[in-house]
């Protein structure tokens, strides 16, 4: 059974060599100490996740990345000064003492400085219990692979509750979308991943236009196309007339069909319809919990306008159009 548990216990687990579910501020995290690589295998074990896809590197402050890189360009400097403690991860070379089970089997390695307080003091407290001077978890997200993350406590039980597995509970999370990945293995920086931090910000502080790859190869599981799934069918649209065609041909093959952003002249067509805020970041902290409600309503497909394309809402409809996907 998965379990709640404190802070001390959380951190005793780590050390020991358990695996413990954190919060972040992004979603919540499979979490195990990052010097111990047995206790990583567990991770891998417990999500079911293809060990070749690499996990994060979690601090509790921006110092320990010196320590956890082996090469920072200066461009990396300026997004750590900016941007750690908060939902921003860089990959960066790969030190030798960092395990290959955490990158798997990468010579680059991705680190980030949550900013949920309860995070950081429970690094700093397994860094006590071993007398590590720069802790580290590693982390993936809290789900079985492939399927919706986690973006409270009660998803986390909801996903594993036949593990023996403990769970920190840190209430919602207050971005509910993954951090922004950043590539900082070469002298110019591309954006592998888009998520909490907009793309905007990274641009408006390295003074250029940074390239995103999300499609690449799979440097990173959150670029596969199909990710983030609910069990529900998601069909996405990009514009109100595309929604509408797709309104009518969902309706004709469903009997239980909800929309995402519908119009208010038109949400009454679906079963269930859910709005988009105006404000994008409530949008980001309700996604993933909003997929789950849909299917625990047993909705049998989700129609969804998706936001504009600019700031948090390129982040938002990339989570959507991998959904869409799977
Ligand atoms: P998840 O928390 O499930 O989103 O998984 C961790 C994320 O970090 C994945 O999307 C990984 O691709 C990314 N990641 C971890 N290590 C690396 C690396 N060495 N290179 C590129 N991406 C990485
Ligand atoms: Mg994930």
């Amino acid at each position: 059974m998965s379990h709640a548990v404190n802070l001390e216990q959380a951190a005793q687990l780590l050390a020991r060599g358990h695996v413990v579910a954190i919060p972040t501020e992004t979603v919540y995290g499979l979490a195990a100490d990052a010097t111990q690589p047995k206790a990583i295998l567990k991770v891998f074990e417990i999500k079911r996740r293809p060990l070749e896809h690499p996990l994060i590197v979690h601090l509790a402050d921006p110092e320990g990345i010196f320590h956890w890189s082996a090469h920072l360009p200066r461009f990396a400097s300026i997004l750590i000064e900016h941007f750690m403690p908060g939902p921003l991860t860089i990959v960066t070379r790969r030190p030798p003492h960092v395990a290959k089970e955490i990158t798997g089997g990468r010579d680059s390695v991705a680190l980030r400085v949550p900013a949920h307080p309860l995070t950081r003091a429970l690094i700093q407290r397994l860094g006590e219990l071993r007398s590590l001077p720069y802790p580290a978890i590693a982390a993936p997200s809290a789900n079985r692979f492939g399927s919706v993350s986690p973006t409270c406590a009660a998803h986390v039980h909801a996903d594993f509750h036949g593990e023996d597995l403990g769970v920190l509970d840190g209430g919602l999370c207050s971005a509910g979308i993954e951090s922004t990945i950043v590539d900082c293995t070469k002298e110019v920086p591309t954006i592998l991943r888009l998520g909490a931090i907009p793309q905007e910000a990274i641009d408006g502080v390295l003074g250029m236009r940074v390239p995103v790859e999300t499609h690449g190869d799979v440097r990173a599981p959150g670029m596969l196309p199909a990710h983030y799934a609910p069990r529900a069918k998601v069909v996405v649209a990009s514009s109100l007339s595309e929604f509408q065609s797709l309104s009518q041909k969902l309706r004709e093959s469903y009997r239980f069909v909800a929309s995402i952003g519908a119009p208010r002249e038109l949400s009454s067509e679906f079963n269930h319809s859910i709005p988009w805020s105006d404000d994008m970041e409530a949008n980001a902290r309700a996604l993933y919990s909003t997929l789950r409600h849909l299917d625990d309503l047993g909705v049998e497909a989700v129609l969804v306008l998706l936001p504009p394309l600019s700031g948090l809402g390129a982040a938002i409809a990339d989570r959507l159009l991998r959904a869409s996907k799977a």
